[in-house]
């Protein structure tokens, strides 16, 4: 175990000396309604005897002077009957969590969460905290790193004033990511992957003792439901540079808790790049997620995939990679007709064959796949089956018949008109 000094209690109010006052750069970020709403929403708290702060995300932005929309408001009292309140002298629409003491109020364009104060035990690694109503302090010591763990208070006469028990301004200065005490990433092993993703998103450094636990407690990962280590990847998959934080997932020895056979590797940020590139119509980080397991076999993408409990949707779309993956090399005979690409490829998840695109090592298998994509995929007879009957081909299997001929003759480029359609099922009625 690291020798640090760790804040083990709580610093006495009195030593949170006020170092820095924000109220200008509240000014100047926030647009100007989302303004007026905390101060308004400030001056409601006050005249209920209470005491209303800015926590979290946005305040570390404020300070990096990144857009951060996504307003946490923690109270010291109730929260429910504070939004209420709010709610009733404005636009907003309420909705509240009676059981967890917070309410959400939608306004147009942007929302506000705001929670009552908290503190947090953890009976068990990994298990959900058990949760009684606190002061500010209790709340911030419960977040994951210093530089989340500041808060603004709006209360009229005090707005701006920064509450940093951590430093978390300090550590902001210096890029680091640091866990607020040593047991953190055991009370909730997310938090191994949130710090990566920060590092990695702010360009930032995970300070050297937490990364030592970090070390130490990558297996607590274990202790972590699916739904919520999915939850951590899918926002990773949401980053602007998702390799990144999945190389240095792999570099901390943490992707193979994930899956032992994953890879976070040179190949992986050579074709996230590409698929940023690509004009893609599919949800980027569904292909992401299909890059990421590409060098799976089906046996350890059906493990990953149940481990972390991936809905239908994104499995069926690793499991059609992978089908596809091993047919790739019929793909790459050159002979190929656009009707044997359509036959070989349609029933396959877009996304999949976008990332088997990108995946391939073969031009020519990709160049096939873009075809698909691009135009064979969208090519449809102009004659329907109504029509055929209108012709006089009777009703019965012959229409299918007719109709996948012409469609196929049509992906092949040999006929182009309606007219030409017209003639084909004549033909084809005189031959059959
Ligand atoms: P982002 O820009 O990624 O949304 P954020 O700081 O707003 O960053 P959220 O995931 O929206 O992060 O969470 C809001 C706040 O809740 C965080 O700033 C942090 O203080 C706290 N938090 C979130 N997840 C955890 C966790 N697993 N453990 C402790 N605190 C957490
Ligand atoms: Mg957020």
């Amino acid at each position: 175990m690291p020798k640090i000094q760790w804040l083990h209690s709580l610093p006495q109010e009195q030593e949170w000396t006020m170092t820095e006052n924000l109220s200008t750069q509240l000014e100047k970020y926030l647009p100007k309604p989302v303004l007026a709403l905390t101060k308004i929403a400030g001056r409601e708290a006050s005249e209920l005897g209470l005491v209303l702060y800015i926590v979290g995300g946005v305040v570390r932005d404020l300070f990096l002077g990144r857009a951060n929309f996504d307003f946490d408001l923690v109270v010291e009292g109730d929260a429910i009957s504070l939004a209420r309140r709010l709610a009733k002298d404005s636009q907003a629409k309420l909705t509240t969590h009676p059981r967890f003491g917070t309410a959400k109020l939608n306004y147009p364009g942007f929302s506000l969460d705001l929670a009552t104060a908290r503190s947090e035990t953890y009976s068990k690694p990994g298990a959900l905290p058990i949760v009684k109503p606190g002061k500010l302090k209790n709340d911030l010591l419960r977040r994951d790193f210093s530089i989340n763990a500041m808060a603004l208070c709006l209360t009229p006469h005090r707005f701006g004033e920064l509450i940093d028990p951590y430093n978390g301004k300090d550590d902001l200065d210096n890029k680091l990511i640091r866990i607020l005490h040593p047991n953190s990433f055991i009370d909730d092993a997310t938090r191994i992957l949130r710090a990566i993703r920060y590092e990695q998103r702010l360009g930032f450094k995970i300070e050297a003792d937490t990364e030592k636990l970090l070390r130490r407690d990558v297996a607590m990962l274990d202790t972590i439901s699916g739904d919520r280590i999915r939850h951590e990847l899918e926002l990773i998959l949401k980053e602007d540079k998702p390799e990144l934080v999945l190389w240095r997932v792999g570099e901390l020895n943490v992707l193979h808790q994930l899956h032992p056979s994953l890879k976070g590797n040179g190949w992986l940020s050579k074709k996230f790049e590409q698929a940023r590139k690509a004009d893609i119509r599919a949800s980027l980080p569904t292909l992401y997620l299909c890059l990421f397991i590409y060098n799976l076999n089906d046996k350890q993408n059906e493990g990953f995939v149940s481990r972390l409990n991936f809905p239908k949707n994104p499995t069926q779309a690793t499991r059609h990679t992978l089908q596809l993956k091993v047919q790739l090399h019929k793909l790459a005979n050159p002979q190929l007709k656009p009707s044997d690409l359509y036959q070989s490829l349609h029933g396959y998840t877009t996304t999949a064959i976008q990332a088997n695109s990108l995946a391939s090592e073969s031009p020519i298998a990709s160049q096939h796949l873009q075809l698909y994509l691009t135009k064979l995929r969208y090519t449809k007879t102009l004659l329907s089956g109504e029509d055929l009957k209108r012709m006089g081909i009777p009703a019965g299997p012959q229409i299918g018949e007719i109709l996948n001929a012409l469609h196929k003759a049509r992906l092949n480029g040999e006929i182009k008109t309606r007219k030409e359609e017209e003639n084909f099922v004549r033909r084809q009625k005189q031959s059959g």
